[in-house]
């Protein structure tokens, strides 16, 4: 039996995670969960599960409701939360908190040695030079949860020699705005920009998925985990959403691994480290299938390349292009600016800074608030 601790229990991924737990209980236990301010929620996971532990990060915290009834201990502290997550007894980490605001909880895991399944990609995008040696000095284990990177994680286990790899195409479905040009993103609406073709998923990664920074995210958060140069990883529009990542070897052989779009398929493989869990999926209809690749859509190549440049000079670049588009985002969800406005607010804020060394995590906070700063005034000026 493994004790679980899963951040973000009350959103999409944390859904798909219960869902697997659910149906592997035999081998697990939910000994706490974190979330925002979802009560409701928590009250129903709460019930069904009985973790020990609930973390709440809200600050203002309606103590008549009835989740404080529940036999769990309530935690609302950044000191509660890390003792949570290095308690002893836990075994696998989950970090399924959204944006940057997931990012302790996931220091925190690494710098105790967990196995750390990780969602929250904005923790390595804005701080993969402080994760990913600190994973190596504390032997802790990052497995990927993200659909793409569980995808070359199972094509590529561990441990295998890098040298291997020719080439890794990460897939992407286009969003929903696959087929426009780039002029004509500017008559789009927040309700079009939500309406994701394939997957279904949280509101902010719904919109990264739209604009494709997702994919930019990506990018950057393959070549922190993988270790693999930028320019051996592609971006391939792949609009069925069923290879969700490939790998070519030196030999000339590809892998690939093919599931329907549903993230219960990577958390499954993942939760289960070296071994297969069943869970109930939709099998694929290969007859049906009708499997097609194309380029990425002209005219979103800047944003491409900014990613690139992160992989390349790493430091507080990844930080900076997180925080600017954090904060693009949520001027786009609040209606203060238009969809193409969040490509400027990224250029523009990312043009600001000049790339340096970032040495603590300290470090990386204080990049992420001059960025927040920056962006916001970009944004005033745009209006
Ligand atoms: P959601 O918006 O659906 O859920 C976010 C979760 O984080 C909720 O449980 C929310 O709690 C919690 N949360 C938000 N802020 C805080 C905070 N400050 N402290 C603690 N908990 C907090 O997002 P998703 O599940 O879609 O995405 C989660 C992460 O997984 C993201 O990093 C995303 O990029 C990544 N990911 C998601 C995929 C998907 O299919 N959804 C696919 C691949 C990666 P509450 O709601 O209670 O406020
Ligand atoms: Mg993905």
């Amino acid at each position: 039996m493994k004790n679980v601790v899963l951040l973000g229990a009350t959103g999409s991924i944390g859904d798909s995670c219960l869902n697997v737990i659910r149906q592997n209980k035999e081998h697990f236990h939910l000994f706490g969960i974190g979330l925002g301010s979802n009560l409701d929620k928590a009250q129903q996971i709460a019930k069904e599960f009985s973790p020990e532990h609930i973390f709440i990060a809200e600050s203002h915290l309606d103590k008549s409701h009835d989740l404080f009834q529940s036999h769990s201990n309530i935690l609302n502290t950044e000191n509660e939360l890390q003792a949570l997550i290095q308690d002893p007894s836990v075994d696998i980490v989950i970090s399924a908190i959204s944006g940057f605001a997931g990012l302790k909880a996931s220091y925190f895991a690494i710098d105790a040695g967990k196995t750390i399944l990780i969602a929250n990609k904005e923790s390595i995008v804005a701080a993969g030079d402080i994760l990913m040696p600190l994973a190596q000095t504390k032997n802790s284990e990052i497995i990927p949860v993200d659909s793409e990177h569980n995808a070359i994680h199972q094509c590529f286990p561990p441990h295998r020699d890098l040298k291997e790899i020719s080439k890794i195409m990460i897939t992407a479905s286009g969003g929903p705005f696959r087929e426009k040009t780039f002029k004509e993103l500017s008559g789009v609406t927040l309700q079009d920009a939500l309406k994701h073709p394939t997957w279904s998923m949280g509101t902010k990664i719904t919109i990264d998925s739209a604009t494709l920074v997702n994919k930019c995210l990506e990018l950057i958060e393959a070549h922190y985990l993988f270790q693999i140069p930028e320019s051996q990883i592609e971006i391939v529009v792949h609009p069925q959403s069923i290879i969700h990542s490939m790998v070519t070897f030196i030999d000339g052989s590809t892998i690939a691994q093919m599931s329907n779009p549903n993230m219960e398929v990577p958390i499954a493989n993942a939760l289960g480290l070296d071994q297969r869990l069943p869970i109930n999926f939709e099998v694929i209809d290969f007859p049906g299938l009708n499997l097609s690749f194309e380029p990425i859509s002209d005219g979103r190549d800047v944003i491409f390349e900014m990613a690139r440049e992160v992989c390349n000079k790493k430091g507080n670049l990844g930080v900076i292009f997180n925080a600017s588009n954090e904060i693009a985002v949520d001027a786009f969800l609040t209606k203060k600016i238009d969809f193409v406005d969040i490509y400027q607010v990224i250029q523009r804020t990312f043009n600001h800074f000049s790339c340096s060394k970032v040495n603590t995590l300290d470090d990386i906070f204080d990049y992420d608030k001059q960025a927040r700063i920056q962006a916001e005034k970009v944004i005033k000026s745009l209006n």
